[in-house]
């Protein structure tokens, strides 16, 4: 059976936070919050395991954004006085907290949701931080003056805390940067260089996910503008291919990646994106089944995870539960065929 996994994130239910919104406001404070994130978390972890899946993550209902809910726990950042910011080269505008001192973490981070779902289940759990470059991208610098040294910094944090989760049970750390498609050659230069350095002593499964984002607007305005084929992974891959990062998950269906761009991530695990999440469409199997068995060309069976192209926060709930179901069902059924055809194959030899 191929593996099957979420990139990350989930949508959060209506009574915990505003929805289809990327930095929805919670619906409540205090211990009733901490109480409702852990609720949305355990509906999430059992909604996964019906629908399937083998991996199972807590859908990020704790955080308020990938980005902003490790920052929330790390000292030297005034999350008082936002700025606006154009992030992702000026693709949208969002109001960032600014680091204002030298960095270190309060304490835990993602402590009480990582051991909360080794508690409820029994399959393989996987833990997403934001990488190195992607949080340099996504607040204002005024205490650093240089983006590599302050993603060092950063990294260093999410290795303290990728080591913790590790110690709780997680099986796999993933390491969240889509800015990697936007800055190629700082990616290249030095973006992997710090994602090493935040998997630095971790025996667990290390991961990343590249993606062209969340399917909102602004994304997928962008994305009109990238031409008849995206090729951004084609400078980084190579860089991955070297480094010690285990996995890699990336976007494929629906893109324009040119799907032979995979070969480049020779000796790794790959993430196959067959789920679409700048669309309400639900995939059909067959649709999730063709993806895998064309990613097949150029990735080797036992390689292959089929995942989704990027986290489903924005989508509503009942879309995002229905395409996990898809992504479950497609996948089964590529093995099916798989299977047919090598009885075939055992038939005329
Ligand atoms: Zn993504």
């Amino acid at each position: 059976m191929f593996p099957t996994a979420i990139a990350g994130s989930l949508p959060k239910p209506a009574w915990l936070a505003e929805t289809q919104k990327l930095w929805p406001r919670w619906k409540s404070e205090g211990a009733d919050l901490a109480q409702a994130k852990l609720d949305a978390t355990l509906l999430w972890i059992k909604a996964q395991e019906d629908a399937g899946l083998s991996v199972i993550g807590d859908g990020e209902q704790s955080r308020q954004h990938f980005v902003h809910g490790f920052l929330e726990q790390v000292d030297g950042i005034d999350f008082e006085h936002k700025v606006e910011m154009g992030i992702r080269n000026d693709r949208y505008k969002a109001m960032v907290p600014q680091v204002v001192s030298a960095l270190a973490l309060k304490g835990r981070v993602h402590a009480t949701e990582a051991r909360f779902l080794r508690a409820h289940t029994d399959r393989k759990i996987k833990f997403t931080l934001p990488g190195p470059l992607t949080i340099v991208d996504t607040v204002a610098d005024r205490f650093y003056g240089d983006r590599k040294t302050l993603a060092m910094a950063f990294a260093e944090l999410l290795n303290e805390e990728a080591l913790a989760l590790q110690a709780d049970g997680v099986d796999i750390v993933q390491f969240d940067e889509p800015a990697f498609n936007v800055y190629m050659d700082d990616a290249a230069d030095w973006g992997v260089q710090a994602l090493e350095r935040a998997a630095c002593g971790l025996t667990c499964t290390t991961a990343v996910h590249i993606c062209y984002g969340y399917g909102i607007q602004a994304n997928n305005d962008w994305k009109k503008t990238l031409g008849e084929e995206w090729r951004q992974y084609e400078k980084v891959f190579p860089a991955l291919a070297a480094s010690s990062i285990q996995q890699v998950s990336l976007e494929c269906l629906h893109s324009r990646v040119p799907p032979e761009l995979m070969a480049l991530l020779k000796g790794k695990d790959v993430m196959v994106g067959v789920i679409d999440v700048a669309s309400d469409t639900v995939e059909t199997a067959e649709e999730v089944a063709d993806t895998i068995v064309r990613a097949l060309q150029f990735v080797p069976r036992e390689r292959l995870i089929a995942c989704t192209n990027c986290g489903l926060a924005p989508m509503s709930r009942e879309v995002a539960l229905a395409k996990l179901q898809a992504l479950a069902q497609g996948a089964a059924l590529a093995d099916r065929r798989l299977k047919q055809i090598r009885a075939l194959d055992g038939l005329r030899a």
